[in-house]
């Protein structure tokens, strides 16, 4: 529920994915889906998703036994798992309206920060929309982050950092490299700071965050 130029996330490439991880807006707590734009691909997943078998076919009848026919792996979800996701699909319009009322609301609360130069706020393109996944915070720099960390966690606030560029993973040195100088990078990776967003964030709770990132600048 987010657009690049208009087009949904997920319809823009060959293939498109989602995760339906715990973490996310709409969730199975784990799992995903693939979209293909080419139907001739569609097969061949199918066969990847059954471990390797054309089970799929021979359920529609396509073929008069299964047998292995392709590499692949056990990708599927279980019915339980894809029925907890149906019924968070079928309220997709309403957790999506309530995370951006949240998310929203914390923009409108944390300008007057923004605008004295204590932090950043996202930044939204103007060829994008979001669905408000997160709402996040720039700093001036790590160690400002860690003390407001520490301030929020104190008021029983959890306030996580986010995305620890992939070069500096251990599998990361040893498996890609960073393409090009390292500008902003790390910076940008330790001057960011996550808010609590979820589905059904209290108003009062949300103001209560507010106003303690507030009090961490002296305001
Ligand atoms: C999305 C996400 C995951 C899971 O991603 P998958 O693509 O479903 O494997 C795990 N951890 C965090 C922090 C995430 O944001």
């Amino acid at each position: 529920m987010s657009t690049y130029k208009g087009r949904a996330l997920g319809s823009l490439g060959d293939f498109g994915c989602y995760s339906f991880h715990e973490t996310k807006n709409y969730s199975m707590g784990e799992g995903g889906a693939i979209l293909i734009s080419d139907k001739k691909y569609s097969d061949h997943a199918e066969i990847i998703r059954e471990k390797g078998t054309n089970r799929v076919q021979f359920h529609r009848g396509e073929v008069d036994k299964y047998t292995w026919v392709e590499l692949g792996s056990s990708y599927l979800p279980s019915e339980l798992n894809a029925a907890y996701l149906y019924a968070e699909l079928e309220n997709a319009q309403k957790i999506f309206d309530n995370r951006m009322a949240s998310w929203n609301a914390y923009r409108e609360r944390l300008q007057p920060l923004a605008d004295a130069g204590d932090l950043q706020l996202p930044y939204i393109p103007a060829e994008c929309t979001h669905n408000a996944h997160m709402f996040y915070l720039k700093v001036a720099d790590l160690k400002t982050r860690t003390a407001l960390i520490a301030h929020l966690v104190k008021n029983d606030i959890l306030a996580v950092f986010h995305y620890v560029p992939l070069h500096s993973a251990p599998a990361g040195k040893r498996f890609g490299r960073f393409n090009g100088e390292d500008r902003y990078t790390t910076s940008e990776s330790d001057r960011l700071l996550r808010l609590p967003m979820f589905y059904g964030l209290k108003l009062e709770d949300l103001e209560f965050v507010c106003s303690k990132v507030r009090e961490f600048f002296g305001k």
